[in-house]
């Protein structure tokens, strides 16, 4: 996938691109990501990028005509991306948007500051907007880098273990199932012991189990609308009896 990047502030981009998972992915070409500084795309010696807004008011605006001119680079390189600008407006992203972005091959991320961008440039050339959550963030390039980390993970062959997203919290409506490692007692607290018994059916079963009890514990609203399958069904069952059981 090719990723775009149009910000004023595109050294912040360069440590995210070289570490870790991501770096991998960029190596592996599984992403190719460049940023564009909108700066240079400003005309003039101060190369202004905002102003005032029209009607008054605190704050600067994203002048539309750098945007318009960074954007029409960005489209010269990757000609069909979809245009996507990170607001606090936009649709909410979650794990299903990033694995729909996940199959796009080309993509370009607009990066806000101050109050934000001219409307004219968001009506003629914005595909999309998305917003990480409901706070209000200095600029868009935090938010453009988490985008670009959720969906990069979940291109094919990105992550070493093809199987590694596929367990992951929110992939199949649930949270996922506990960790651990060595050493097999830490601070007084063993590990499960059916971890330890090499039967990997058992070990399947239980990790479906506590996934499905531990969305009931932290995350109820991620059940409200689930089918649950028999086997579901039946683990609450159990567990409605055993508290039934405790509470007499
Ligand atoms: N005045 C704008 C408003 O109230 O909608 C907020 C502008 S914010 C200070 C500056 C830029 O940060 C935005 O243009 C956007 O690119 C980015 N931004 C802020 N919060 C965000 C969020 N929750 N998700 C994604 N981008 C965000």
């Amino acid at each position: 996938m090719k990723v775009c990047v149009l910000t004023l502030f595109p050294e912040l981009f360069d440590p995210f691109w070289d570490h870790g998972i991501i770096r991998r992915a960029v190596l592996g070409q599984k992403i190719s990501p460049f940023t564009i500084n909108i700066r240079d795309h400003a005309r003039g010696r101060h190369r202004v990028t905002d102003d005032r807004p029209y009607g008054g008011g605190c704050g600067m605006v994203m002048k539309p005509e750098p945007l318009t001119a960074a954007l029409a680079e960005a489209k010269t390189r990757m000609p069909a991306a979809t245009t996507l600008l990170l607001s606090p407006q936009g649709k909410q992203f979650d794990q299903g948007l990033a694995g729909s972005l996940a199959s796009e091959d080309e993509l370009i991320l607009v990066c806000g500051r101050y109050e934000g961008v001219d409307e004219r440039f968001i009506d003629q050339h914005v595909d999309g907007e998305i917003s990480i959550g409901d706070f209000v963030l200095t600029g868009g390039e935090l938010g453009a880098m988490v985008v670009i980390d959720a969906v990069s993970r979940l291109i094919p062959g990105v992550l070493g273990n093809a199987d590694s997203a596929g367990s992951d919290t929110f992939s199949d409506g649930l949270v996922e199932h506990a960790h651990y490692t060595r050493p097999p007692t830490f601070a007084d607290a063993p590990v499960p012991d059916l971890l330890l018994s090499g039967n990997h059916q058992k070990i399947d079963r239980w990790r479906r189990e506590t996934a499905l009890i531990r969305t009931v514990l932290k995350r109820p609203d991620l059940l409200v609308q689930r089918d649950f399958t028999p086997e579901e069904r039946a683990t609450l069952m159990k567990w409605r009896r055993d508290i039934d059981g405790l509470i007499g």
